[in-house]
C-alpha cells in the first residue's frame, strides 16, 4: 500500500509509520518534492488494516501498489534513481561505462587494463575475480587474490571497480573489498545469495538470467532491496533464443520496458550479450540510444590471450574508438558521462 501524505508535519508522518510498524509492515518513506509518500510493505493479506490509516492526521489517501515488485517498481517512487560509487553516479541523466576483462589474471592484465579504460573515459573497472564457468575443467578465477588485483588497480587509477559474487559465503569477503557487487546472470534467482547480498552495504550489479523474464529480473530486484539494500543497478545481458549465429539474442526492448517499471537503473552489456567484439558498438549505441543508464564492455590488451571470453572483447584501441563514437548517442540521450 501506499500513503499518500496531504502534510509534510513530521509528527503525523511518525504517526503513520509506527501505526504500518505495529501491523507488521516494513515503511519506507519517499520524501518527494512536492509530498511525502510512505510505502507500507509485506504481507499482501492485511491490505484492509492499511486501508483504515486514511483516517489518521495528514493522511491524504490509500493506494494499493499494483505491481508484484513494490520497492523496485515505479508506482512507489517516481524519480529515476542514481546510485553513486564514490564520485561515479549512474542513473538519473548520468551514464556510467563499466569496462575491463571478463576475468582479472594476473597484476599486469589488470592493471593495464585499468589504466587504458580509465583513459578512455570509464567510470568503473570490471573484473571477474570468481568466475561462474560451464565446464568445471575452465578457469575459475584467481578468487581472493583477484580481489587484492583489482584493489590495486583501483589505487592506481582510482576507478572503483565491480566484481561477481557467487555464493552467500563469498558475501563478506568480496563486500570488503569491492565497490560494487556483481550477481551473474546464473544467479539471478539464487534467493540466498540475493537476500545475502540484500544485507550488503555495497551497491548490486544484477544481471537478467539469460532465461528470466523482465518480470523475473525485478522480482529478483525486490528480494535485494526488501532486505535493505535500495542501490540496485540492473543489467540487460542477452537472453537465450533460437538463434546461435549470436551467443545470446541482446533484448533491447527490456530496457524501455525497464525503465516503464521501475526506477532503477538499466545498464547493458552487449559483449555477453551478443558473444562476438564486433557487434559490441553498435549494439553499445543502440543500447543508449534504447534509454540505457550505462554500460558494461569486456575489454583486454590481447584478447587472443584471454582466459575467458576472448572473442567478445575488445582491443583497448577498439574501445577508445567505440567512446569517442558514444559521444553523439549520448548528447542526444541528454545523458553525461
Ligand atoms: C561476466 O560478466 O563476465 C559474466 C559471467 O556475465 P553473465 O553472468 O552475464 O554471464
Ligand atoms: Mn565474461
Amino acid at each position: 500500500m501506499i500513503i499518500v501524505m496531504g502534510s509534510r508535519d513530521q509528527d503525523d508522518v511518525d504517526r503513520v509509520i509506527r501505526k504500518i510498524e505495529e501491523f507488521g509492515y516494513k515503511a519506507h518513506v519517499i520524501l518527494g518534492v512536492e509530498r511525502t509518500v510512505i510505502g507500507a510493505v509485506g504481507d499482501e493479506r492485511g491490505k484492509a488494516r492499511l486501508q483504515s490509516l486514511e483516517s489518521l492526521p495528514g493522511v491524504e489517501r490509500v493506494v494499493p501498489i499494483l505491481k508484484p515488485f513494490k520497492l523496485a517498481g515505479r508506482e512507489l517512487k517516481r524519480e529515476d534513481t542514481q546510485i553513486r560509487v564514490g564520485s561515479v553516479e549512474i542513473g538519473a541523466g548520468r551514464f556510467c561505462v563499466m569496462a575491463g576483462p571478463c576475468s582479472v589474471e594476473g597484476r599486469e592484465q589488470i592493471l593495464e587494463t585499468a589504466r587504458i579504460v580509465k583513459e578512455a573515459g570509464a567510470g568503473v573497472l570490471r573484473g571477474g575475480a570468481y568466475k561462474p564457468r560451464t565446464s568445471p575443467y575452465s578457469f575459475q578465477g584467481l578468487e581472493e587474490e583477484g580481489l587484492h588485483l583489482l584493489q590495486e588497480a583501483r589505487e592506481a587509477t582510482g576507478l572503483p571497480f565491480v566484481t561477481e559474487v557467487m555464493t552467500p559465503e563469498q558475501v563478506e569477503l568480496v563486500e570488503e573489498h569491492a565497490d560494487i557487487l556483481q550477481i551473474g546472470a546464473r544467479n539471478m534467482q539464487n534467493f540466498g545469495l540475493l537476500k545475502q547480498v540484500g544485507r550488503a552495504r555495497k551497491p548490486v550489479f544484477l544481471k537478467r538470467g539469460m532465461m528470466s523474464t523482465v518480470n523475473e529480473l525485478l522480482m529478483s530486484a525486490e528480494y535485494v532491496m526488501s532486505e535493505g539494500n535500495l542501490d540496485v543497478i540492473l543489467c540487460e545481458r542477452g537472453i537465450r533464443t533460437f538463434e546461435t549465429e549470436t551467443r545470446n539474442t541482446l533484448d533491447l526492448s527490456a530496457v524501455p520496458m525497464l525503465k516503464k517499471l521501475s526506477h532503477l537503473p538499466v545498464v547493458v552489456d552487449p559483449s555477453h550479450g551478443t558473444g562476438h567484439w564486433d557487434l559490441v558498438a553498435p549494439m553499445a549505441k543502440a543500447a543508449v540510444a534504447a534509454g540505457a543508464d550505462g554500460l558494461m564492455i569486456e575489454v583486454h590488451p590481447h584478447p587472443e590471450d584471454a582466459f575467458s571470453d576472448g572473442s567478445q572483447s575488445l582491443k583497448p584501441g577498439r574501445f577508445r574508438t567505440l567512446m569517442e563514437e558514444l559521444k553523439p548517442f549520448l548528447e542526444i540521450a541528454g545523458k553525461t558521462l
